[in-house]
């Protein structure tokens, strides 16, 4: 997901003090977080109430704000930190990037087959700024990755795409990969090698030595799953599945996604979509945000 052109401008818009295009970024979000949000708190007001904060948080930070993730990414890491931090003391409150949907039985040894695994570090918050270099390459990386998921989305290589989630971004081990999957650990351990040797090679100028640590490299590669989602559907895909206009390899793809491997950001899209299409009125929210709001809206002049 990355910043449109469209995006660019509506921030400069934004960073004038343009209220309406505040309004329409505001309304453009506001459904897909407050979905995000009601999953994880029990009260729909403190759903609210952490919706408001995030764009309040969002206008704060917009001079800070680095262009290089999408909009609706950047929020939403905005506002899964603020629910992380709110009820850091409550054990209930975990904001897993993956929800705990894998069947009790595709566990190593748990209940729970993700919940272990895809709940990043709430502090590392990617747009801090890294060192120079660690930029650089975080930077390849990205790039490498998109191209590669790009190629496999053109090809249909819709096992490469499932194996890529469950491996860089759910961050499971090759033989619960394997099972997920239903093909061999040895499959998926030729595959995995493939896949970092293709990001490896896909970095360009930028060097990555021979010797680095290959724990490093995946916990960069997680970093970059939460950064910037590069293989998650877009929303007008999510829409199309719900409405049953994909094609079934594809519809297959994104039901795995969504639903099997539970990726939290899609499934309040998801939510919101379904939600919009039952009961179109967020006009009352948007208006409560707007007024909450719009006193920051020239901060950042
Ligand atoms: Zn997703």
């Amino acid at each position: 997901m990355e910043l449109t052109k469209a995006d660019r401008y509506l921030l400069e818009a934004i960073r004038r003090g343009d209220q309406e295009g505040w309004r329409q970024l505001v309304e453009r979000h506001q459904g897909r977080l407050l979905a995000f949000a009601a999953g994880r708190v029990a009260q729909r007001a403190d759903a609210e109430d952490l919706v408001q904060d995030t764009f309040v948080s969002f206008l704060k930070n917009l001079l800070n704000f680095r262009a290089q993730a999408g909009l609706e990414t950047y929020l939403f890491t905005i506002l899964r930190n603020k629910i992380i931090s709110r009820y850091r003391s409550q054990a209930t409150a975990k904001v897993t990037l993956i929800g705990d949907v894998m069947p009790a039985d595709s566990s190593p040894g748990g209940s729970n087959g993700f919940a272990h695994i895809a709940d990043a570090d709430p502090s590392a918050s990617w747009y801090v700024r890294r060192d120079e270099h660690e930029d650089l390459l975080a930077n390849a990386l990205t790039h490498s990755i998109r191209d590669m998921i790009e190629e496999f989305k053109r090809g249909l290589k819709f096992e490469d795409l499932k194996l890529i989630d469950l491996l860089f971004f759910a961050r499971v081990a090759n033989n619960v990969a394997a099972r997920t999957l239903g093909v061999s650990d040895n499959r998926v351990a030729v595959n995995k090698h493939r896949y970092l040797d293709r990001i490896r090679k896909g970095l360009g100028r930028v060097d990555l030595p021979a010797d680095f640590p290959i724990a490093q490299l995946e916990n960069l590669l997680a970093d970059i799953w939460t950064a910037y989602r590069p293989s998650c559907p877009k929303r007008s895909t999510i829409g199309g599945w719900l409405l049953g206009s994909l094609e079934a390899d594809w519809a297959d793809y994104v039901g795995f996604h969504v639903d099997r491997l539970g990726c939290r950001f899609c499934q309040a899209n998801r939510d919101d979509l379904q939600a919009a299409a039952q009961a179109p009125d967020p006009a009352a929210f948007n208006q409560r945000i707007m007024e909450s709001t719009v006193g920051f809206l020239s901060v950042g002049r």
